[in-house]
């Protein structure tokens, strides 16, 4: 560990600078992962995390789709998580982290609220994405008990149900589509009087027989009877008729924010802000690693997240390894290795 002093304007700012061999941002499941992984191969690791560990996993009332553990809770899975990773030696420390700086001899500089800051050759982030809320009455009070932001996860608990979508753009209609598997009825409700998703989307979504759009119409509140959610209460922003939709499933996209403001440098990224990496989690800047849910790709599940956070470690071991033997190039992702994908 070390001091410096920065200045800061007319203050002088000190900072304790702590070095290590791997930062991992983020302790969803991937930096849990990433954790698990980082520990095990004995790295010299330190993972920080803003809140509690688990990431979305904590806003998840039941997991039904990670194989081997049917039907556990969001919280037990992440405490079983972060209980594995710190069998390994790695444990969360709290920090909200403020900016990810690269420094010119390739070093990395993660800067915590209050002062502290990390510095590795290699990063491995998951700081993952938040989902958007709708911000409307009823809608915290019943999340997970019918109010849901991914389709895949939860779908199958409604089935047999009627169902409604909010959100108009191309996750709106295509997890829409995916949850007229499960539902009797799919209803989609729009604030305008056309969709923004892809017409190939929107074609596959009308042509189905258990779907309907309701148009220019906003939801003002969703309703529940004190356990779970029984309908919405909405306004057609054209009359200013309000009317009541019975409901038991309300599936909100109405966007995903991916977690990369505070990376300070630039880093490939897709059109929706997601970063691109190739088939081993390497971006375009070396020692630089993601996982989970902030990378462009095609689905965002547990799976996934902990899928990438196993490859980042054994990528980012490698270009450590790489860097000490003298091959600094070691990250440089083959050109024909790497893949863009919109999502
Ligand atoms: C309601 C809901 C239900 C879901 N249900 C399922 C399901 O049943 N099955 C399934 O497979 N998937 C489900 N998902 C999706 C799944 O939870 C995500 O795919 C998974 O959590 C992604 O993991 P991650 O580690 O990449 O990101 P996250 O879980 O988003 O974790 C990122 C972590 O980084 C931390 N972080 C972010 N920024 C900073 C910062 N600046 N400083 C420090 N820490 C930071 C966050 O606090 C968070 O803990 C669900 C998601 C939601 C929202």
């Amino acid at each position: 560990m070390k001091r410096e002093h920065e200045a800061v304007g007319e203050t002088v700012e000190e900072k304790t600078i702590h070095d290590h061999e791997l930062i991992i941002v983020g302790a969803g499941p991937a930096g849990l992962c990433a954790a698990l992984y980082a520990g095990r191969s004995e790295m010299d690791a330190v993972m920080i995390e803003a809140g509690f560990p688990g990431g979305q996993l904590l806003l998840t009332e039941l997991v039904d789709d990670y194989p081997g553990l049917e039907n556990v809770g969001g919280m037990e899975l992440a405490q079983k998580m972060a209980d594995h990773a710190k069998k390994f030696g790695v444990e969360p420390t709290r920090g909200h982290v403020q900016k990810v700086r690269r420094e010119e001899d390739g070093h990395f500089l993660v800067e915590v609220e209050g002062g502290t800051v990390y510095r590795a050759p290699a990063v491995v982030y998951t700081a993952g994405g938040t989902p958007r809320p709708l911000d409307v009455p009823g809608e915290k009070e019943y999340m997970g008990r019918g109010v849901s932001y991914c389709a895949i996860c939860d779908g199958a608990f409604f089935k047999g149900e009627d169902i409604t979508v909010i959100g108009g753009g191309d996750s709106a209609v295509e997890e829409g589509e995916f949850l007229t598997r499960y539902g009797s009825s799919v209803t989609l409700i729009h604030r305008r009087d056309e969709l923004r998703a892809q017409a190939v989307l929107q074609h596959r979504f009308l042509k189905n027989e258990k779907t309907e759009v309701v148009w220019d119409t906003v939801v003002e509140e969703i309703l529940g009877d004190g356990e779970n959610v029984t309908g919405l209460a909405l306004r057609n922003v054209k009359t200013d008729e309000r009317s009541e939709l019975s409901t038991t499933g309300v599936f909100i996209f109405v966007g995903f924010t991916p977690n990369v403001a505070v990376v300070d440098f630039h880093v490939e990224h897709d059109s929706a802000g997601y970063i691109v990496t190739d088939r081993d989690m390497r971006t375009d800047v070396p020692g630089f690693f993601v996982a989970g849910d902030v990378r462009s790709q095609l689905i965002r599940q547990i799976t996934t997240a902990v899928g990438d956070a196993t490859t980042a470690v054994f990528a980012a071991e490698k270009y450590l390894q790489d860097l000490e033997e003298g091959h600094g190039a070691g990250a440089e992702a083959p050109a024909e290795a790497r893949e863009t994908q919109a999502v």
